[in-house]
């Protein structure tokens, strides 16, 4: 009979929608600490906290010193399309990391997720929420900013545990994330600790808040990331064409890699992964390496946010601009330019 086998349509419960989008949001470890780590920094924070353990498979605890979050708003930082940062009236208008509201209730549908914080002039509260579940808010105790635990991820779905990679691989995807975050944000200080054991934990990765100006700044904080080696020998970009600014740092050839491994490249200082600009990285070197070296650099492209599209991925590490071309044109011929002129700087050294 058609009408007893004809499927029927229903409204998925929320718990269900939300272990649905933490499986576009959250595929790792390093996923979810990139989401919190970004919390933080739209918080306003001048110092971010990291400890993991396992990997980030049994604890992830982000600390900040940001805004902070008053206890009646904790159920809505909770919530699906909840956000503090966007009104939804201007989606190509966006200036923070976070607006879909999607990343603390993806956590708490996939792990045993507390969150604890105080916002300025008011009580320190917390709220946990495990398999999407929240408990009441409770009072806390907390000097300031927001501290958010995250323990046993994946727990409820055994088929992501399985995906997972060893705790090695795991807490190097973790660092990772970090010191790209790092490297973009020099006015903010950032320690990454593995406190798996009963030890005093290990810190892996440490750089502390730098002041100066934004080339002094960046420079102090790219000699703690990548070493003082690149530091020693970068070559300073600072160029604009159609309202692109492309600014870093970018190694002599002689500094150069085996495998295109260390191109941290951002845009309005969001870490992407994006083929043309690599692309691009690669074609500005082409006349200064051999085939088999790759280019170290790290560069910033900050433009009117409506001139590019962070909206393409939940994961935000994609982007699209508008004009590709300009973006590609940009990154060739300052980085031509630069090379070409330390080459003559060189060549003009050895001649005297
Ligand atoms: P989004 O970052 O896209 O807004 P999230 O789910 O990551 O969505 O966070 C929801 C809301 O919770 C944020 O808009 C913000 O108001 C608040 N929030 C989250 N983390 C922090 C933090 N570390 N400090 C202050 N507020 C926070
Ligand atoms: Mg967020």
């Amino acid at each position: 009979n058609m009408h007893e086998s004809r499927p029927v349509i229903r409204q998925l419960d929320d718990a269900a929608i939300n272990r649905i989008a933490a499986g576009e949001v959250v595929e790792r470890p390093a996923s979810a600490i990139k989401e919190l780590v970004e919390n933080a920094i739209d918080a306003g924070a001048l110092r971010i906290g990291i400890d993991i353990a396992d990997g980030g498979k049994t604890l992830i605890r982000v600390s900040d010193d940001g805004c902070g979050i008053a206890p009646d708003d904790l159920p809505l930082a909770m919530s699906r399309h909840a956000t503090s940062k966007i009104d939804g009236s201007d989606l190509l208008n966006i200036h923070t990391f976070g607006f879909r509201g999607e990343a603390l209730p993806s956590l708490g549908a996939v792990g045993r997720l507390t969150i604890t914080s105080r916002a300025e002039g008011a009580d320190a509260a917390s709220l946990g929420v495990a398999g999407g579940e929240m408990g009441p808010v409770k009072p806390a105790a907390l000097n300031a900013g927001t501290t958010v635990v995250l323990r046993d991820l994946f727990y409820a779905t055994p088929a992501r545990l399985k995906f997972m990679r060893t705790d090695r691989a795991e807490a190097q995807a973790i660092s990772d994330v970090v010191k790209r975050l790092a490297m973009a944000e020099p006015g903010i200080g950032f320690i990454l600790r593995d406190v798996s054991g009963d030890g005093e934990g290990r810190a892996m990765f440490r750089a502390d808040p730098e002041t100066g100006d934004l080339f002094g700044a960046m420079h102090q904080r790219l000699g703690s990331v990548l070493g003082r080696d690149f530091a020693d020998n970068a070559l300073k970009i600072d160029a604009t064409r159609d309202g692109i600014r492309l600014f870093g740092y970018a190694a002599l050839p002689t500094y150069s890699r085996g495998a295109a491994v260390a191109q941290y490249l951002f845009v309005n200082g969001r870490p992407v992964r994006d083929k043309m600009l690599t692309g691009a990285l690669r074609a500005a070197y082409f006349d200064f390496l051999s085939r088999d070296r790759h280019p170290v650099a790290a560069l910033f492209l900050d433009c009117d946010p409506t001139l590019v599209d962070v909206n393409v991925h939940p994961a935000k590490s994609e982007v699209r601009f508008r004009d590709p071309g300009v973006a590609r044109g940009l990154i060739v011929s300052a980085l031509r330019h630069a090379l070409a002129e330390a080459g003559h700087r060189a060549s003009s050294t050895v001649a005297h």
